[in-house]
């Protein structure tokens, strides 16, 4: 699977530059929601709508939701400072010298590094997405003016490049790509350019940045029309990242038809047949170079009502997650699809399940719950919240992990703040700036609660606030106040997790004497006033996920979260700067002896303790704790385990 590594690809590039027509696959990542029109734009004289289906749940303006204090908020703050770190100078540098503009700021490294074929990502990219997002989140003037700083330099670049190319590598690289010559991934980066620019005009919005987007799109419109259906097909084997979506979403901002064509040049023919076919031909794939391209189809069905991209979105999903997903929600192993559908057991490595791939199997989540509302998908969502964003950036100082390895006996590692800027800071830069808009959804008239977090909701439209309070996953429940200027009837849906061991709700102290069974929401359906409170318990208990194809290999989980075995510390120069933990540096980790007909009997929970376990009845007792809060030890998260009856 040494093919599939970017590691692989960076350590051989030069070598290789000479003739080698051996292209990798590498990957990374994109933008958030349906990006509509919100603002009033017209198209032959009347409010242009470019949703042909409608979301039946949307999801609120991030500006109206705010995060509380808890483990989500830790994450965001992190970010933030990390976003706060980087000087615009700094971050433009390589666009202006591209441009033939001086600049005498010292570059970044990692893959913003004047020599590495990505540059121009995040900088120019995933960065103008992150700071859009945080302003969006948290309403943080001094991120929004970087972002603006960074687009106008940006400007100048594209100005004087004259063509409406935008980039911090020459346009040659586009050359090599249509000569099919080695080249990284142009369009990939090309891609976190134009949903940067979006992202500014959407949340910020700056007009330049869309008027720069456009230039760029048309620019791509005039390169991929040169080229025949099958040349461009050719093109297409080099990853491309999101462009057909953040041309869909250009079209859905400004009307012009145009950019939808140009989007569907973009529709990779032998990943979306077999999908449409219902058949998994995933295997061999490069997992993060294909996601992005989903939701894409995603959007084209959104935006032309083509019911067989959302076949394609659909089965995809499903696909991945009932056959291709580890205990935390995560996809991958050496960045790949290597195994049949189904088989994981021998899929545990150092570079298990990327961060791209959590980041972008959520923002397709978010689509398939907008079509269908049902609570399997936030049931997903929840677990890689929990289990693989939460605990993938360092609490400390927001640096960011890349894979996060699952093989047994190893530990995290985090990229160093200016000398990584991989495609996971990128996606992980946006993550953790955009926690706020999944926590709810509504429709006309209802209110999802899909997650249990910490937060503030404001509603406008019918002067209704939401206040929820809980210190979840450490509490088992929430409680939700509502703020009402006068008496409003509305159904509240609340997510009743898969996880949950029974539950109750009470409305103002009295219990309310109906349920909901897991993995549904249960509909409180009222009139309601200023003070009404809602209580609502989910009990969490000790459940195995274990790999699909050898149940003798599990992880443990309690409620929603991942449990992870943590061994010694870990020194700071083996945390940080790699991709992944060395592969065979590993802690031997003893088998668990367990009696077959009660599962969880070898896992107890700490009398005192909140979220901390131990094993039970094993010759060498340890310790586990949820896998988010392990960041400097060795850990496991799936255990051999022998099955004794007795
Ligand atoms: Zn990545």
């Amino acid at each position: 699977m040494a093919h599939f590594s970017r590691r692989n690809f960076l350590s051989t590039t030069a070598a290789a530059a000479a003739g080698s027509t051996l292209l990798s696959r590498v990957s990374l990542a994109m933008p958030q929601d349906p990006v509509v029109n919100s603002k009033g734009v017209k198209k032959d004289g009347k409010p242009f709508n470019g949703e042909k289906v409608a979301w039946k749940a949307r999801p609120f303006p991030m500006k109206n939701v705010r995060l509380g204090e808890g483990p989500c908020k830790v994450a965001m703050e992190a970010d933030r400072q990390f976003l706060h770190s980087l000087p615009p100078d700094r971050l433009v540098h390589t666009f202006r010298i591209n441009a033939g503009l001086p600049s005498s700021a010292q570059p970044l490294g990692g893959w913003e590094a004047p020599d590495c074929e990505l540059r121009g990502h995040y900088a120019g990219g995933h960065y103008l997405s992150a700071a859009a997002l945080m302003y969006a989140s948290t309403g943080d003037e001094e991120i929004k003016k970087n972002g603006t700083a960074v687009v106008t330099e940006l400007g100048k670049c594209q100005d004087a490049m004259k063509s409406g190319y935008l980039s911090a590598f020459p346009v040659e690289f586009f050359d090599r790509l249509r000569e099919r010559e080695r080249v990284w991934a142009p369009f990939y980066t090309v891609h976190k350019i134009m949903a940067g620019l979006l992202d500014m005009y959407v949340y910020c919005d700056n007009e330049q940045a869309l008027d720069m987007c456009q230039k760029m799109a048309g620019w791509t419109a005039g390169y991929t029309g040169s080229l025949s259906y099958e040349h461009m097909q050719r093109v297409l084997g080099t990853e491309f990242g999101g462009m057909g979506e953040v041309l869909c979403n250009l079209y859905a901002v400004t009307g012009k038809d145009y950019y939808l064509e140009v989007a569907q040049r973009f529709d990779k023919k032998a990943f979306f047949d077999p999908l449409a076919a219902h058949r998994d031909e995933l295997k061999g794939l490069h997992v993060n170079t294909h996601i992005p391209q989903v939701i894409a189809a995603a959007r084209y069905y959104e935006l032309t009502g083509d019911r067989r991209y959302r076949d394609i979105a659909e089965y995809f999903w499903e696909e991945v997650v009932s056959e291709r997903s580890y205990c935390t929600g995560g996809t991958s192993n050496g960045e790949g699809w290597t195994s049949d559908p189904g088989k994981l057991a021998k899929e545990l490595s150092t570079n298990t399940t990327e961060c791209c791939c959590a980041y972008n199997m959520m923002k397709l989540s978010r689509h398939m719950f907008g079509w269908s509302p049902e609570a399997q998908y936030m049931d997903y969502y929840e677990r890689l919240v929990f289990n693989h964003r939460l605990g993938t950036i360092n609490p400390e100082d927001g640096t960011m992990m890349y894979y996060l390895p699952l093989a047994t006996g190893y530990w995290k590692t985090f990229g160093k703040p200016f000398d990584a800027l991989w495609c996971c800071t990128g996606t992980g830069s946006e993550e953790y700036a955009k926690l706020t808009d999944t926590i709810y959804f509504h429709d006309d008239d209802a209110l999802y609660v899909n997650l249990y977090i910490d937060s503030q909701l404001e509603w406008p439209e019918k002067k209704l606030r939401f206040k929820q309070e809980t210190r979840f996953p450490e509490q088992q429940g929430t409680t939700i106040t509502v703020s009402a200027d006068s008496p409003a009837k509305l159904a509240i849906n609340l997510r009743i997790p898969y996880w949950a061991q029974g539950g109750s709700v009470k409305i103002n102290g009295e219990v309310v004497p109906a349920f909901s069974s897991p993995s549904s929401y249960l509909t409180l359906n009222r009139v309601w006033k200023s003070g009404d409170k809602i209580e609502l318990s989910l009990p969490m208990g000790l459940h195995i996920d274990p790999m699909p194809d050898d149940g003798t290999i599990q992880a443990a989980m309690y409620g929603p979260l991942v449990l992870a075995g943590r061994f010694d510390a870990v020194t700071k120069e083996m945390t940080y700067g790699d991709y992944e933990p060395k592969p065979g540096d590993q802690k031997k980790v003893a088998d668990v002896v367990a009696d077959g007909s009660k599962p969880t009997s070898w896992i107890e929970p700490d009398a005192k303790q909140l979220l901390v376990f131990h094993t039970a009845g094993q010759d060498q007792p340890q310790t586990l704790v949820p896998l988010y809060q392990v960041i400097h030890e060795r850990y496991a998260v799936y255990w051999k385990v022998d099955n004794k009856t007795t």
